[in-house]
């Protein structure tokens, strides 16, 4: 079968890499000059390694992510950095149940009634029920007024602004049954990953064709036509659904109508090169806890894995998820850092005097909205069109997005393409 995938993501690669395992002929059309989607990366010059335009690593339960790096040969590295998280202008480490359980601005009592509702979410595999309910309502019952006030709120209303009351309980038990405080990353980046899946892929008799936007889907009589590109027996898409429904306006309205209802925020980054750390005390994950902050997290990548491949930079990534209309998205590196440049101050005064580069990136949709009772909404692998088939971020409920979920819903669709 001639098989095409729109998109070289982790979803596409890894949907590219089984099909053409059990024998079909596999084209990718990928509109970036590299492939690895939402975890591209990139390199400046003198870095040995690419780092990612938006902060990446996997958690040491990313399974089928880590399966997949093991068959392919590609070592990874495991680390146990720092998290920590900003309240009330003081930085603590809060990654684990031990440094839970000293967090000082709490109670002791406070901290175990925290510990304890941590730990049943932790160990419930049942998120069914949870669905029902949204993060904010369960926790502002259960953990306690002063770890909610001081923790989960300002978390979750800098993470999803105007969504924040209506996501699930089912999305922050995905979040806490996940984390691991080891962490794990591919050696040399993302994109080295990205590319030496492309490489097999194409050592396979795929094809992957970059730099090629594909601009129309439509299907007649069982074939699918991608307008310039040709026509294939069948078409897996792995944009966001709204992206989807621009390549197919003939789609029927009511399937648009349900995939236009689901919602995602963008996001923006900032990532600054700098001489010396910013952070003293060797933090990697900085979760702002402030309501009204600038940013949602400040993450110092070479407090993770070493600045000695990157030219002995030291490299930190400034994050904000927003809606796609706010204003961070039109303004250029230099202006964004002058507007975060207070708040960054109050964390280091003299973050500035070793500046050496700034970079920005920004996408339009990069964090699904999971509300309550999401999986009546979840769209389906089927789609309207017979041959055509949707494979993307917002389809991995419970789980959260991320390229472990990727490779598994790559390895799902082409199942489904398989058995047909
Ligand atoms: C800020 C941020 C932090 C993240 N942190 C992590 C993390 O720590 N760990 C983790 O595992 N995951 C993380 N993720 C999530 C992870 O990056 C995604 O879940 C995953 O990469 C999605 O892969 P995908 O292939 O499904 O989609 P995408 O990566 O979005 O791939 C879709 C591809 O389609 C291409 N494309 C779009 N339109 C067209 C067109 N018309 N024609 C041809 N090609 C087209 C795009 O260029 C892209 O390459 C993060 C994401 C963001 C944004």
């Amino acid at each position: 079968m001639n098989i095409a995938i729109i998109g070289a993501g982790f979803t596409g690669l890894s949907v590219a890499y089984r099909l053409l395992q059990s024998g079909h002929n596999v084209t990718i059309f990928e509109k970036d000059p590299q492939p690895g989607g939402l975890a591209i990366g990139y390199q400046e010059k003198g870095w040995e390694w690419t780092m990612e335009a938006f902060y990446h690593h996997w958690f040491t339960n990313d399974a089928s992510i880590l399966g997949l790096a093991e068959e392919l040969n590609f070592p990874v590295i495991i680390k146990r950095p720092k998290t920590s998280s900003l309240i009330d202008g003081k930085i603590y480490q809060l990654d684990s149940p031990r440094t839970l359980l000293s967090f000082a601005k709490l109670s002791f009592s406070e901290r175990v009634q925290m510990g304890v509702v941590l730990a049943f979410l932790r160990f419930n595999p049942f998120w069914r029920p949870l669905e029902k309910v949204s993060a904010t309502k369960f926790l502002s019952k259960t953990v306690g007024k002063n770890a909610y006030e001081l923790l989960w709120k300002p978390l979750l209303m800098s993470k999803f602004g105007k969504y924040t009351e209506s996501i699930s309980l089912a999305w922050f038990w995905a979040r806490i049954v996940k984390r691991t405080t080891n962490l794990a990353y591919p050696k040399g980046g993302f994109l080295r990953f990205a590319q030496h899946l492309a490489k097999v892929i194409q050592k396979k008799g795929g094809s992957i064709q970059y730099n090629v936007s594909v601009e129309n889907i439509s299907e007649k009589n069982g074939k699918v036509s991608l307008g310039k590109q040709g026509t294939f027996n069948k078409v897996i898409v792995t944009l966001p659904s709204f992206a989807f429904l621009k390549l197919a306006p003939s789609l029927p309205s009511d399937y648009q109508k349900s995939l236009m209802q689901l919602k995602g925020l963008g996001a923006v980054v900032v990532i600054m090169r700098l001489k010396r750390p910013f952070f003293t005390d060797g933090t990697y994950w900085l979760n702002v806890c402030e309501p009204g902050a600038p940013i949602l997290a400040v993450v110092e990548h070479t407090n993770f894995m070493d600045s000695k491949h990157y030219n002995n930079e030291h490299l930190i990534y400034l994050g904000h998820y927003l809606p796609k209309e706010h204003t961070y998205f039109s303004l250029s590196a230099e202006d964004l850092l002058k507007t975060l440049d207070p708040f960054l101050r109050r964390l280091n005064p003299e973050y500035n005097k070793s500046l050496i580069g700034l970079k920005k990136f920004s996408v339009p949709f990069a964090q699904p909205i999971i509300p309550i009772n999401y999986s009546r909404q979840v769209p389906s692998m089927i789609t309207p069109f017979q041959n055509v088939y949707l494979a993307n971020i917002q389809q991995v409920y419970p789980w959260d997005r991320g390229t472990n979920y990727a490779v598994e819903l790559g390895e799902q669709v082409a199942g489904v393409i398989m058995k047909k």
